[in-house]
């Protein structure tokens, strides 16, 4: 039996053991571009080859633009040195926009769950990304996050402005560890600190929550226990 398996062909022999034949490529750079696209994730080589034929096919001008915006980016974008949500500049939109409201600090995981929450258009405040959470499976300790730096926001500059530490973290079993330990450490504080309502499914990530969950999740936080 023959069948294609991504670029490679998998031949069985007589005795039914797979023999895996290599695809030729027509030309070594394709091939290149072909290995680089397929290690992104959630991309295969065949879907890689197709992507690659497809910028072969495409103005030469719009595939140099996406080369062009994909090292800009990989260069140029930075952490914003207060929240450490990504940001073109040293302090990022959010951080610098006065209009904010900077009593109120929200935590979360990764940027994505910036974006998840300003998608709502319901939270004025500022953020503070954590950069992960705690996960001793994967040997991510308190000391690989951003939770020194969020203590060190609230012992400077910040500390006569805020008020309330919002705890927005997936509810998961790593989510709650995470939640839990960062309680702990801002006790000392007296800060008000909430957690989202839990109307974002237990066990899912919040990138994934919809706008009007995620958006009344936030609205009708609950007080940390
Ligand atoms: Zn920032």
């Amino acid at each position: 039996m023959i069948c294609v398996r991504n670029s490679s062909f998998i031949i069985h022999n007589r005795t039914g053991d797979p023999v895996i034949i290599l695809l030729e490529y027509p030309s070594k750079l394709i091939e290149d571009a072909v290995n680089e696209v397929s290690k992104l994730p959630g991309i295969g080589k065949k879907t890689a080859l197709r992507l690659v034929l497809h910028l072969l096919k495409r103005d030469e001008e719009q595939t140099e633009t996406l080369a062009q915006s994909l090292t800009a980016m990989r260069t140029k974008v930075k952490y914003c040195r207060k929240c450490h949500n990504l940001s073109d500049n040293d302090l990022c939109t959010i951080c610098a926009s006065m209009k904010r409201d900077q009593s109120l600090i929200c935590v979360v995981e990764d940027t994505r769950d910036v974006l998840a929450i300003e998608n709502t258009a319901q939270y004025k405040g500022l953020y503070h990304v954590l950069g992960g959470i705690i996960s001793p499976v994967e040997g991510i300790g308190p000391s690989d996050l951003q939770i020194d730096s969020l203590m060190t926001r609230l012992r400077g500059a910040e500390s006569e402005q805020v008020r309330e530490i919002i705890l927005a973290i997936s509810p998961t079993m790593e989510g709650d560890t995470t939640a839990f330990y960062l309680q702990k450490k801002l006790r000392p504080f007296n800060l008000k600190i909430s957690t989202i309502a839990r109307g974002v499914p237990i066990g899912g990530d919040l990138e994934y929550a919809d706008e009007v969950t995620l958006g009344r999740s936030i609205l009708s936080r609950i007080a940390y226990d």
